[in-house]
């Protein structure tokens, strides 16, 4: 029961972008919903409309102006995330610093002048060369096929309101680490909102260190969400995906202005869903360096292996469709990833793990509440294989059943000694003996499956809101 309440979860959090879909009217700077704003940005005339706001945990950059200026307001507003972002990345970088630069010089005749103003403008205020900076908009290519992101459109008679869903799963890399803060890369995760002096204007769910390049959807409903694919079918000379999802979100306003647009330059291996929210209607572009090709829900190859035709629904994992796209693919990916993914959300497949940062997103449960009329709840887990907590109607907090796992905490005293003496073993206390209003460290054990964890210190701080029975009628 308990892993169906969970996988019901999950599905819930996945949807977040096809609410923001559904809500483009409200994208346009409008600084009077501003809850919070952490930032003074009042001190230089280069950051005149921009801010950093945060809801609900979600940071969102609002940038304005000419490209230029919207460079400098991220570089200057996001500054440390950005320099931790960009050392974690570096990292594990299958390439040198100096093949990156000459990655950056092979396409940079290719990029349109304001992309690279807008670069000039975050490595002014990031206090780093043009290079370093501009080396972080090539990164893709780097790390191509190696996300295994995917992504499903959903319209008309296939939704019951006829409107256009769109969604995307990011499924990055969550282990990347900066060296210099411990911080993980993932938690480098934003809305940011761009209204730039040429162009429509966006929000691009994606990091501060490759503005844009994750995709979003602009003022006109035009939506763009990828996957990667890797095909040996592959080029450097061309414009990076990411710079053309920015074109096309500054530039299209109609479906065929977005594929003509993305289609206009190729690199490797991606399958971009493109979408019109207005018409409503959405294909997918399989590319790679010679190869284009615009598919539609009713393609007869979309019942390939492993796809079935779907009334007015188009979606992709990591692989291509049409023959002739698919016949370049190299034969590492794995083809089964979205029918997992959709085995998993139908509870048949339990070994998928997939997306649940979204849950610490209150405002997108917020909007899913709102929108669908049903109940978003949260649940814990970690990578290593424990999910065991979840949220009651009483929304208090989390529950953790005995059955699931022997449950502990470190009170925040015993970290304390442990801190001024590395070799002091803290004492746990068990969760059914701690007190009311103890904040620690969660400890488990767990005896599941192939990865049993015994007095496992998971690093997670918590508070033990209550003991004895919760008001649901639940321990
Ligand atoms: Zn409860």
């Amino acid at each position: 029961m308990l892993s169906n309440f969970l996988k019901k979860i999950q599905v819930i959090g996945i949807i977040f972008l096809l609410i923001l879909v559904i809500d483009v009217s409200s994208i346009k700077g409008d600084n009077d919903n501003s809850i919070d704003v952490i930032l003074d940005v009042s001190t230089s005339s280069q950051l005149n409309g921009g801010w950093v706001e945060e809801r609900d945990g979600v940071t969102i950059i609002h940038l304005n102006g000419s490209h230029y200026q919207m460079g400098f307001q991220l570089g200057t507003l996001l500054k440390k995330d950005y320099l931790s972002s960009r050392r974690a990345w570096l990292s594990i970088l299958p390439l040198t610093y100096d093949e990156m630069v000459d990655l950056w010089y092979n396409v940079s005749d290719l990029i349109p002048q304001q992309y690279k103003d807008e670069i000039q403008g975050r490595a002014d205020a990031l206090d780093l060369t043009f290079e370093e900076t501009a080396i972080m908009d090539v990164i893709g290519i780097a790390f191509h096929g190696n996300l295994n992101c995917c992504g499903l459109a959903a319209w008309g008679p296939s939704t019951e309101d006829y409107k256009l869903y769109h969604f995307r799963s990011c499924d990055g890399l969550l282990d990347i680490i900066d060296p210099v803060t411990g911080k993980y890369a993932s938690d480098d995760q934003l809305l940011i909102v761009r209204n730039p002096d040429e162009g429509y204007s966006s929000v691009v769910i994606g990091l501060s260190i490759e503005v844009g390049a994750e995709g979003g959807f602009n003022e006109h409903g035009i939506g763009i969400g990828y996957s990667s694919v890797k095909t040996s079918d592959v080029t450097s000379n061309g414009i990076p995906c990411g710079i053309r999802k920015r074109m096309l979100l500054e530039q299209a306003s109609t479906l065929d202005q977005a594929v003509d647009i993305y289609s206009s330059s190729s690199t490797m291996g991606w399958n971009q869903i493109i979408s019109d929210a207005k018409i409503p209607k959405a294909v997918v572009i399989e590319q790679s360096a010679n190869y284009n090709r615009v598919c539609n829900w009713n393609d007869s190859f979309e019942n390939n292996y492993p796809s079935w035709i779907m009334d007015h629904i188009i979606r992709r994992g990591n692989f291509f469709l049409d023959p002739v796209s698919a016949g370049f693919e190299e034969d590492i990916y794995e083809k089964s990833r979205f029918i997992r993914y959709i085995l998993y959300c139908m509870g048949f497949d339990t070994e998928y793990y997939y997306f649940s940062r979204i849950m610490h997103y209150k405002v997108m449960s917020k909007a899913i509440e709102d929108k669908w009329g049903i109940e978003a709840f949260d649940g814990f887990a970690f990578t290593e294989g424990f999910s065991g907590g979840h949220e009651c109607p009483e929304h208090n907090g989390m529950h953790f059943p005995n059955e699931n796992a022997i449950m502990e905490i470190i009170p925040n005293k015993e970290l304390e000694k442990e801190e001024k003496d590395p070799s002091y073993i803290p004492e746990a206390v068990l969760f059914s003996e701690a007190e009311k209003g103890m904040t620690g460290e969660m400890v488990i054990t767990d005896f599941k499956e192939a990865l049993p964890m015994i007095r496992y210190r998971v690093r997670d701080s918590i508070k033990i809101v209550t003991t004895g029975e919760c008001s649901c009628g639940e321990e």
